[in-house]
């Protein structure tokens, strides 16, 4: 790594540099969500302070989050192990075990996607991109490119691809079916997948972390056991690898319990909502549009946001799909600002119209982002246990990438367990310096105050987000501060006025989305979402227009202003994971509930 890079220090180290302040978000007038924080203590409910000394599973390592950063460390263990026998024996029967939420590996996965190839041929180097296409997770190399501001509903201007966004050479590819791919290599490889199965403590004894707690399955809405009740069971674990994901409640508990975000900028999110698409013409290019309609730019309305439209060829079914999805900032500040129905407004455009003409959609899905970049990552290791992927927020928003960097952290992870536990000991912090010496680290650096400036508003931070791109972050320096999405104020505006009317046909509403997602939450499963019920009218409205699912509602008898009493239809719940961004917790709900995301 270069002298730059070196001269950053560690990522715990560089917090001690200057801070860049700018205006306070609470001086603007509104309700702001963060005063009505959800009813939930981290570390006194999601951490377990002793293992069971019966009834137990033991394994080696324990992965959590079957993702491209988890199954990446299942599937590097694997090949270490494979040339160890000693070691894989010290591990026990079961050496590496890896624990998800959703019904397969990938199901509660969602991407744009374009990947950097780089990290998952470094992990298969004898695979070739025509296999990956082959096992129908790739759908081919960008060779076209372009950008657009969209200055009004009916008009577009082309822009020069910025270097940050130029996707020559890389793949287009579907996360969900990538993971169903790297769930089948690593259990090929003798690695144990718990599908359905949702971690919900930590476990940790003394300074270290132990293992992990799975949830209870089989309770009804009111918490009392059903006929099929299974409790929960410890699974201790020699390492514990923490890749929950953009919301990573056990990180977050992890975070709270051992102050890994200490010194750092607060955690903010993005929201994307996706659409598959079988077109009738193949898209012969990739298109981003920046900035400019649909979103209100203006300062008081504070959207920030673009869209994606991805060309697949599917080589197994010969169909020509396409991608298509809406990112939004959620520091925003009009309570109705939805990102599912600016998707569906973004589709009336001529440019998109013509794209989709004729075509049928086949999928929907919407996740979370985690955006804050480089000053916001904690701490990646304590003793027993390290994060990776989206959970660390390896995310580089600024290029819309970040599934390179989970493979890249679950591989750094799996290579310092290995030495660790060669050793005999517990200690990883040698993972917190190979992220540090790897591309997440140095990629995430230059971009380290991209996201910050937009937090004044698009108009005002703007340029300023040109000059630091163009710098690699060098102007105009220093380190600039994050205020938390829920920390903004909330005002009733008119961004709900401009949502077109669903047809069925190109415009959807929620609920037919969220049956697209194959979502099968158990309709009295109990509600796994920690939010405040009696809550002002525009922090009520903020979480029902916010919900791309259509889980909270504002009765139609309501006061208009005032407190109201908010309905929560918790099984609409696709887990996007913005709830917990802008006021709410999410929390694992049941194993097994859920999406069920296929080709997103
Ligand atoms: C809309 C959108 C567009 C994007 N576009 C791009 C792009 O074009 N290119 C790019 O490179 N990146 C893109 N990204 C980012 C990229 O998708 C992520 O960085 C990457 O997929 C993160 O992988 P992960 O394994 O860390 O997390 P995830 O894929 O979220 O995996 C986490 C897993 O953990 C499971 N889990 C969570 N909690 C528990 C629990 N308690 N118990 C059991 N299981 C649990 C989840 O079910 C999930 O399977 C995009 C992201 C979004 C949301
Ligand atoms: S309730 Fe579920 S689907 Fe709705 S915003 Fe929260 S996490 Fe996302």
């Amino acid at each position: 790594m270069g002298s730059r890079i070196a001269g950053m220090r560690s990522l715990r180290s560089a917090s001690s540099n200057s801070l860049t302040s700018h205006e306070n978000p609470r001086d603007r007038a509104g309700q702001v969500p963060a005063d009505f924080p959800p009813p939930v203590d981290p570390r006194q409910e999601f951490i377990k302070r002793s293992l069971d000394t019966e009834d137990r599973v033991d394994v080696g390592v324990a992965i959590v989050g079957g993702g491209t950063a988890g199954l990446a460390c299942a599937n590097r263990l694997m090949q270490l192990l494979a040339d160890d026998p000693e070691t894989s024996e010290r591990l026990g029967d079961v050496p590496v075990a890896v624990i998800e939420k959703a019904r397969s590996c990938g199901g509660h996965s969602l991407s744009g996607a374009l990947m950097q190839p780089g990290p998952l041929s470094e992990l298969f180097p004898e695979l070739s991109r025509e296999h990956w296409r082959q096992q129908g997770f790739a759908f081919g190399e960008v060779k076209k490119e372009a950008v657009y501001a969209l200055p009004s509903r009916r008009t577009k201007v082309r822009l020069p691809v910025p270097g940050i966004q130029r996707n020559h050479g890389n793949e287009v590819v579907a996360v969900s079916s990538l993971g169903r791919y790297l769930q089948r290599r690593a259990e090929e490889a003798g690695a144990l997948v718990l599908t359905e199965t949702a971690a919900t403590q930590l476990i940790v004894e003394g300074d270290a972390v132990r293992g992990v707690r799975s949830g209870d399955k089989g309770r009804d809405k009111d918490g009392e056991p059903r006929g099929n009740f299974e409790p929960g069971t410890d699974i201790a674990a020699m390492a514990t690898v923490l890749a929950d994901g953009c919301w990573g409640h056990l990180t977050d508990a992890a975070v709270c319990e051992f102050d890994l975000a200490e010194g750092r900028e607060p955690r903010v999110w993005e929201l994307g909502v996706k659409e598959l698409w079988r077109v009738q013409r193949p898209l012969d290019r990739v298109i981003h549009t920046v900035a400019g309609w649909p979103l209100r730019i203006r300062s008081r309305y504070h959207q920030i946001g673009g869209s994606w439209l991805y060309p697949m060829k599917d080589e197994k079914s010969g169909e020509n799909l396409v991608s298509i999805g809406f990112v939004l900032d959620l520091d925003y500040a009009d309570a109705t600002t939805s990102a599912h129905d600016l998707l569906q407004l973004l589709k009336t455009h001529p440019m998109v119209r013509k794209i989709l003409q004729g075509g049928e959609r086949l999928g929907w899905g919407a996740k979370a982002i985690p955006a804050g970049g480089f000053w916001a990552m904690p701490k990646l290791s304590v003793p027993g246990a390290v994060i990776a992927g989206d959970s660390a927020g390896m995310v580089n928003l600024a290029a819309l990438k970040g599934i390179h960097y989970a493979l890249k952290s679950g591989v750094l992870a799996a290579d310092a367990i290995y030495a660790s536990l060669q050793r005999g000991d517990n200690d990883f912090s040698a993972y917190d310096q190979a992220v540090t010496d790897s591309i997440i680290a140095r990629d995430l650096y230059r971009q380290r105050n991209t996201r910050q400036p937009f937090q004044q508003g698009l108009l005002r931070g703007g340029p300023l987000v040109g000059l630091m791109l163009l710098t690699g972050g060098r102007l105009p320096g220093g380190r600039w501060k994050l205020h938390p999405n829920d920390a903004q104020p909330m005002f009733l505006g008119s961004t709900r006025d401009s949502y077109p009317t669903p047809d069925g046909k190109y415009i959807f509403d929620k609920l037919s989305s969220v049956f697209l997602s194959g979502n099968a939450t158990r309709e009295d499963s109990p509600n796994h979402i920690r939010i405040q019920t009696r809550v002002p009218r525009e922090v009520a409205e903020t979480w029902a227009w916010m919900c791309p699912a259509g889980v909270y509602e504002v009765p139609a008898d309501a006061p208009e202003h005032g407190d109201v009493d908010l309905i929560v239809n918790y099984t609409n719940c696709v887990q996007c994971g913005a709830t917990s961004a802008k006021g709410g917790r999410l929390t694992p709900p049941e194993g097994g509930n859920g999406p069920a995301y296929h080709r997103i």
